[in-house]
């Protein structure tokens, strides 16, 4: 099909919640996309976070296509065994205990606050309320659409899951004003993503983790956007020095197929037993194929030290650049503020014009590149996104 038989057709057919760019791909390789028309960009987006190895990594495709012909999908009646590889492998890498599979990353918070509010019933609290931050994102889900501390997405949508309290960021002391006998948890994102690449300060993280320990609260880390090697740790929780006592992920996770993960310490290894929770799909063994696949390569350490290079090189390069005001993120996850009041959508779009793939975060540009992207393909993009704010 052509560009606008695939637009004219979608106008007509597909729910119209997504604002789109006007491209089409097709294929890809690394950080290369193509589109209908042969166009190639390159891409600073990995389908915001997702395509951790880039396109059609050769590892990964071979992983995902050996697994689907041997057997694709399994019901969790019964055993599976990439499930179960890929579970120690994550909770090994994460230093967690347990861990629970669906398909995506509002799932896995919902999993969170379950495992969070029947801890607090069995841990005699009076109540199951979860303080979370303002401009937080946790997803789309009625219970995670509460929990996001933005009312932008609520208003539709009301009335939502009750028992969430929202804080200041980087704000202690709004936390600890919030907390009450009826709160059982806490819940961040280590950098905020959707609400403009917000990082958390050490302080505030450490100062939460003993806060949740004085308060007898878990801490609750969304790693759906920041998890798997994205901020040059496995979860950016180890760049701070804490342990969460629940962390959840998607996006990168499996590389490109959908997936969702909930990770609990040991010690919460009995709150959620036989009956609580369950996915039809959530341990698929091809989604497991491929997170195997991942989780193997961003371990490496030298992998991640490569993450972390490769960010610290970006935001060097992107500081010097005329049209940038601020850069700010942690690895490979990066927020640009534009300088002369330029607006970040109209950029977004002509950068795609130019062969370039970029994602915007509230009134910032965010690049997510794939964390294989080579320093060519860094410096091929960044030389595009330096003509556009130049024009
Ligand atoms: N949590 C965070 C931090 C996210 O960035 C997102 C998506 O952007 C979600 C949760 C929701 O994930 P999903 O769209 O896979 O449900």
């Amino acid at each position: 099909m052509t560009f606008e038989e695939i637009r004219e057709m979608e106008a007509g057919c597909v729910m119209q919640t997504y604002g789109r760019v006007p491209v089409a791909l097709v294929r890809g390789r690394g950080a290369t996309a193509e589109d209908t028309d042969g166009k190639t960009y390159i891409d600073f987006t990995s389908g915001i976070g997702v395509n951790a190895l880039g396109y059609s990594d050769p590892g990964w495709v071979r992983a995902v296509a050996e697994q689907a012909a041997s057997i694709q999908h399994m019901s969790n009646y019964y055993y599976c065994e990439p499930q179960v590889r890929l579970a120690n492998k994550l909770c090994a890498a994460a230093g967690m205990g347990r861990a629970f599979f669906c398909n995506s990353g509002a799932e896995a918070n919902e999993c969170a606050i379950k495992i969070a509010r029947h801890w607090g019933t069995l841990h005699g609290k009076t109540g199951s309320r979860i303080i979370t931050l303002n401009n937080s994102f946790h997803g789309r889900t009625h219970t995670t659409l509460a929990a996001t501390g933005q009312a932008v997405f609520h208003k539709y949508f009301l009335p939502l899951t009750e028992g969430f309290d929202y804080a200041e960021a980087n704000n202690l002391d709004s936390v600890r004003a919030l907390v009450g006998e009826d709160t059982c948890a806490v819940m961040v994102e280590m950098v905020q993503g959707e609400g403009g690449v917000v990082p958390m300060e050490e302080g505030f993280i450490r100062g939460l983790r003993a806060l949740c320990d004085e308060k007898n609260l878990l801490l609750l880390t969304d790693e759906v956007q920041t998890g798997i090697g994205r901020t040059g740790d496995f979860f950016a929780y180890q760049g701070y020095g804490v342990r969460p006592d629940v962390v959840t992920c998607a996006k990168g996770v499996a590389g490109g197929l959908p997936m969702g993960v909930c990770l609990c310490t040991e010690e919460l290894a009995g709150v959620m037993t036989a009956g609580m929770n369950g996915s039809t799909f959530g341990g698929n063994p091809v989604a497991c194929a491929g997170a195997l696949e991942v989780v193997d390569r961003v371990t490496d350490p030298e992998f991640l030290a490569q993450v972390r290079a490769k960010g610290a090189y970006m935001r060097e390069k992107l500081r010097a650049m005329p049209g940038v005001d601020f850069v700010r993120g942690r690895g490979l996850m990066l927020g640009v503020g534009l300088s002369g009041g330029k607006d970040a959508h109209q950029v977004l779009l002509r950068c795609a014009q130019q062969g370039l793939l970029v994602l915007t975060a509230k009134e910032l540009i965010r690049f997510l590149p794939p964390l294989t992207i080579t320093k060519e393909e860094i410096d091929r993009g960044l030389s595009i996104f330096a003509q556009v704010l130049a024009e």
